[in-house]
C-alpha cells in the first residue's frame, strides 16, 4: 500500500521512471506523449542534457545557504537575464518555489507597497472570474475557480472577481474584438468605481488565461485599456504568467505581444521546466525603492527562496529558450498545430472554439455548436477526456470549469517546444482518438 497522499484517493497511478524528449515512460514501458508539459511545466522536454548537467554542477559547488545571509552566483545571475529582457521598468526579482508562491508574493507586495505610501486604506484586489493564481489561501482568493474554492469560502479574502475577457462567448455580434476588448476591460473601471478607487490595491489577471478556459488570449487592445484604467486611478497591474510565460506563447512573456507593462509579473513552471521548483515575482523599480526607500524590509520570505539549485536550474532553462532560438520555433509550430487542430477537429460537432498562442492551445467542447451550450457537468466529458487520452498513451490537461455557472470543458495542449512534425501529427492522433472514445 503507497503511503503518498495522491491528488486523488482512489487513483492507482503507473509510476513514472524515466523521460525523454516529449515522452514520459512508466514502470511497465508505456510511453506516454506529454502534450500538455504536465500542466505547461515541461518546456525544454525530459532528458535535457544541459539543464541537468548545470545542476550537477551547482550541487558540486553549493547546495543551500540561506538567503538570510548571502545570496548565490546562479541566483545573481538568473535576476540578471530575467531583467534584461523584462518589459518595462521591472528591475527586481523575488524567487519563490512555484506558481503559488509567486501570486501570494506579488499580492503582500502590493498591500505593502501601499501601506508604505501612506494609502493603507488600499486593501482591495480586483482579479477575474475565469483565472486561476494557484491554491494557497491568497492566491485561492484571487482566483475565480469555484471549484477549487467552494469549501474555502470562510477562509477567503474579500476580492472583487469581475468578467474575463471571452471572445467566443461574451463578444456580441454586432461588435468587432477590439470593440468587445475594450468592453470587457471598462468592466475594471466599474467594479473600481463601485467599491472606491481609493480602497483599490491591485488588478491581477494571467493574460492568457490557463487552467480554467483552455488557453483562452484576450480581445485585441483589452490589456492597454486595462492598463489605462489602472494608471488613471493610481492601481497596481499584476499580470500572473506562471502558466502562459516564459515562451509558452511565443515570446518570452505573454504580456510581450499584448504591448502591457505590468508593476508586478509572476512566472514558475516554465521558468524551471520541471527540472527544479521554482517561481519568480518581478517588480518594477519604483515599488522596490518604495520598500527599500521605507521599512527596507518586505514583510515576506520562505526557507527556499533563491535557492541555489534551482536558480542554476532556471538558468539553464532560460538560457536555453533563449540561444536554442526556441521562440521562434514555438511561434511556427504554435501556428502548425493551430492549423492542424482546425483542419482535425475544426468541424466536429462538439468543438466550439479552438484557440491560443505559440505552443499554449486550447479547444472548447460544447454539447451544440449553434448555440454554444456547454455539456451537462453530470457527463464528466473533461474527466472521461483525461482518462481515454491517457490510455491511448497521450497525456493532456482536460478541465471543467465551472466559471459564472457554466461548463466550460476544454482541453489544453501545451507540448514542449522540442515537438518535432511527427510527434505532433501523434498527438493529435490519440486525441482524435480519445474524443472519438468519449463523444
Ligand atoms: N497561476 C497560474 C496562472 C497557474 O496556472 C497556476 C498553476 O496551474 C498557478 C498560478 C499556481 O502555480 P503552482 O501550482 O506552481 O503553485
Amino acid at each position: 500500500m503507497s503511503h503518498v497522499f495522491p491528488r486523488h484517493c482512489h487513483s492507482q497511478l503507473p509510476t513514472a521512471v524515466g523521460g525523454e524528449g516529449v515522452w514520459l515512460i512508466d514502470a511497465d514501458g508505456k510511453r506516454y506523449l506529454d502534450g500538455s508539459g504536465g500542466a505547461a511545466v515541461s518546456c525544454l522536454g525530459h532528458g535535457d542534457a544541459e539543464v541537468t548537467q548545470a545542476i550537477k554542477d551547482q550541487l558540486d559547488k553549493l547546495a543551500f545557504a540561506h538567503t538570510g545571509f548571502l545570496t548565490s552566483e546562479p541566483a545573481e545571475a538568473l535576476a540578471d537575464l530575467l531583467i534584461a529582457h523584462a518589459p518595462g521598468d521591472l528591475d527586481r526579482v523575488y524567487f519563490v518555489s512555484g506558481g503559488s508562491e509567486a501570486t501570494e508574493a506579488a499580492i503582500k507586495l502590493a498591500r505593502q507597497f501601499w501601506v508604505e505610501k501612506g494609502q493603507p486604506q488600499r486593501s482591495r484586489l480586483i482579479a477575474r472570474r475565469q483565472s486561476y493564481h494557484g491554491n494557497t489561501i491568497g492566491a485561492l482568493s484571487a482566483g475565480g475557480n469555484e471549484w477549487r474554492r467552494q469549501q474555502f469560502g470562510p477562509l477567503l479574502l474579500d476580492v472583487s472577481h469581475i468578467a474575463p475577457c471571452y471572445d467566443y462567448r461574451d463578444r456580441q455580434d454586432d461588435e468587432t474584438p477590439e470593440e468587445y476588448g475594450l468592453r470587457a476591460a471598462d468592466a475594471l473601471r466599474d467594479e473600481i468605481l463601485r467599491v472606491g478607487p481609493e480602497t483599490v490595491m491591485a488588478f491581477m489577471a494571467e493574460p492568457v488565461v490557463g487552467a480554467t478556459a483552455g488557453a483562452l488570449p484576450p480581445a485585441p487592445g483589452y490589456f492597454r485599456r486595462i492598463r489605462e484604467i489602472c494608471d488613471e486611478f493610481d492601481i497596481l497591474l499584476i499580470l500572473d504568467e506562471v502558466m502562459c510565460g516564459m515562451g509558452r506563447t511565443g515570446t518570452l512573456f505573454a504580456c510581450e505581444q499584448d504591448h502591457v507593462d505590468p508593476d508586478i509579473l509572476c512566472i514558475a513552471k516554465g521558468l524551471g521546466a520541471g527540472y527544479q521548483p521554482i517561481g519568480a515575482m518581478l517588480c518594477s523599480a519604483g515599488i522596490y525603492d518604495t520598500i527599500a526607500g521605507g521599512s527596507g524590509f518586505f514583510q515576506h520570505g520562505h526557507t527556499y527562496i533563491g535557492h541555489p539549485v534551482a536558480t542554476a536550474a532556471g538558468l539553464a532553462v532560460v538560457s536555453a529558450i533563449l540561444d536554442r532560438g526556441l521562440l521562434a520555433q514555438v511561434q511556427a509550430k504554435g501556428e502548425a498545430l493551430q492549423q492542424k487542430l482546425e483542419a482535425r477537429f475544426g468541424q466536429h460537432p462538439h468543438v466550439g472554439d479552438i484557440r491560443g498562442r505559440g505552443l499554449f492551445r486550447g479547444i472548447e467542447l460544447v454539447e451544440d455548436r449553434a448555440t454554444k451550450a456547454p455539456f451537462d457537468p453530470a457527463r464528466g466529458v473533461a474527466g472521461k477526456l483525461k482518462k481515454a487520452a491517457f490510455a491511448n498513451g497521450l497525456i493532456c490537461y482536460p478541465m471543467a470549469g465551472t466559471i459564472d455557472g457554466r461548463r466550460g470543458d476544454h482541453i489544453l495542449l501545451a507540448p514542449p517546444f522540442i515537438i518535432s512534425d511527427e510527434e505532433t501529427d501523434i498527438l493529435i492522433d490519440r486525441l482524435a482518438g480519445a474524443i472519438e472514445t468519449v463523444l
